[in-house]
């Protein structure tokens, strides 16, 4: 059986909304899907409010972790038929009414910031352009409540920023789908892109697949995931009100979520292996300066203690010492940076020893119509404005990419 997404659903008691949208699923034969019934359980409205920008009603849809709306929204999805195509119920269906294959200039995989400057430019560029989301639109902002540091925002809210980009680029013509790639062809144009129920041809590609948090790879890590432990604070913070929990890491991640969780955690221990953070030094004295936050230096955790009821401690050993202890914990947060998404690109286009793309300083990969952009082919800045950065460079290459092959003349610079 091929991929199936994961549908998740909230809903509560004596909810008609939630029935209907439930009906819905029925009638086009989806019943394997995870239910939550938020009645009697804390902390739910953060949750949705959370999940969907500022909403607090139930019903609320995600699929494979992407927002889709309430019971209306759904209802669209199932009537567009773009549902079933989701679920690969339809394998011949494009869901653009264009028959088999969809047809495009340019296809972005990726909608974080450097997947949604590439849209908004290739569009602008009046080029056909489809963006693949993945599984979370927005990638790794969308786990980002504030964002300080996007020039032109200056009370930014990542949720905001993300929702602006696509409207954006919508508004020039690109098309936003949910849509998870599970196979790509480079090795002649057009380029084939398979996704669960749909087949893409593209004369151009900008990878923007960016990276996931890196795992501890520690026993009881994966165990207890969900169940304690996290690599998401605005995610699962509002499940630790009034808790002890530590962070392991020490860059600007493992810091600036350790100030996240302090809204709601009693203490928050940042767990570092060597005795001074790689943090930046503005966000490191707010931490340093802050009550709740506690610091265990040149300290390694070794394992992740546990039960039924989930997490309870951590395995300590000192680098230094090699003393090893039990620390109690109710979660673990870690943050120890991340891992490129390119899995779907072993053996099709270049990379280095970490798994980055390999991209010249145009975005070009070594496959001539393929190009790369942000945090996918950049282990360094890893920043939203960079990638955004690079997804507009990407795409002003695909641009002229095309109008080189088209025999037409090159566009100016922009
Ligand atoms: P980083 O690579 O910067 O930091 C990873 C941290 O995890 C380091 O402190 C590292 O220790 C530690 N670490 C790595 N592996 C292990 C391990 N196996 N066991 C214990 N500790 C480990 O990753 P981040 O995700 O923090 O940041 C990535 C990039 O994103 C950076 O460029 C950062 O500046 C940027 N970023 C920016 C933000 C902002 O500006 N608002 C917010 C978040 C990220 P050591 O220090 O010893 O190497």
């Amino acid at each position: 059986m091929g991929y199936m997404p994961h549908l998740k659903i909230y809903t509560t008691n004596f909810c008609s909304y939630c029935d209907r949208a439930k009906a819905i699923l029925k009638s086009k034969g989806i019943t394997d899907y995870e239910e939550m019934n938020i009645a009697g359980r804390e902390g739910m409205r953060e949750e949705i409010a959370r999940l969907t920008g500022g909403r607090w009603d139930v019903p609320q849809v995600f699929i494979d972790g992407a927002y889709i709306g309430d019971d209306d929204a759904l209802a669209d999805l199932a009537h567009s038929g773009e549902l079933e195509r989701m679920f690969g119920m339809n394998e011949n269906s494009s869901g653009n009414g264009k028959g088999n294959v969809d047809r495009r200039d340019v296809l972005i995989i990726g909608s974080g910031p450097a997947g949604l400057a590439a849209a908004l430019y290739a569009a602008r560029a009046q080029l056909n352009t489809l963006v693949l989301t993945g599984k979370e639109i927005g990638g790794q902002l969308s786990l980002t409540l504030d964002i300080e540091n996007y020039p032109g925002f200056k009370d930014g809210h990542a949720g905001n920023l993300i929702q602006d980009m696509q409207e954006q680029a919508k508004r020039f013509g690109a098309a936003i789908e949910m849509g998870y790639v599970t196979e790509v062809d480079f090795s002649q144009r057009p380029f084939r892109i398979k996704t669960y129920g749909s087949e893409i041809e593209a004369q151009s590609v900008i990878v923007a697949t960016g990276s996931s948090p890196r795992k501890l790879e520690i026993p009881g890590e994966l165990d207890y995931v969900g169940r304690g432990v996290s690599y998401c604070a605005t995610c699962d913070g509002f499940f630790f009100k009034d808790k002890e929990v530590v962070v392991v890491g020490g860059g600007d991640a493992a810091v600036e979520e350790g100030l996240f969780l302090t809204r709601f955690a009693k203490t928050v221990t940042i767990i570092h292996r060597r005795d001074r953070l790689r943090a930046n030094p503005s966000i490191q004295a707010r931490a340093l300066d802050n009550p709740k936050m506690k610091f265990l230096w040149d300290t390694v955790v070794t394992a992740v203690l546990g039960n039924d009821k989930g997490a309870y401690g951590v395995r300590l050993k000192d680098v230094k010492t090699g003393a090893e202890r039990e620390f109690k914990t109710d979660g673990v947060f870690i943050f120890v940076g991340h891992l490129p998404n390119t899995t779907l690109f072993e053996g099709k286009l270049q990379m280095d020893d970490k798994g980055y793309l390999i991209a010249d300083k145009r975005q070009h990969t070594d496959v001539e119509g393929v190009f790369a952009a942000g945090d996918v082919q950049d282990h360094v800045y890893r920043q939203a404005i960079t990638a955004a950065g690079t997804g507009a460079a990407a795409a002003i290459e695909a641009e002229r990419f095309l109008a080189e092959m088209a025999g037409k003349a090159q566009p100016a610079a922009v």
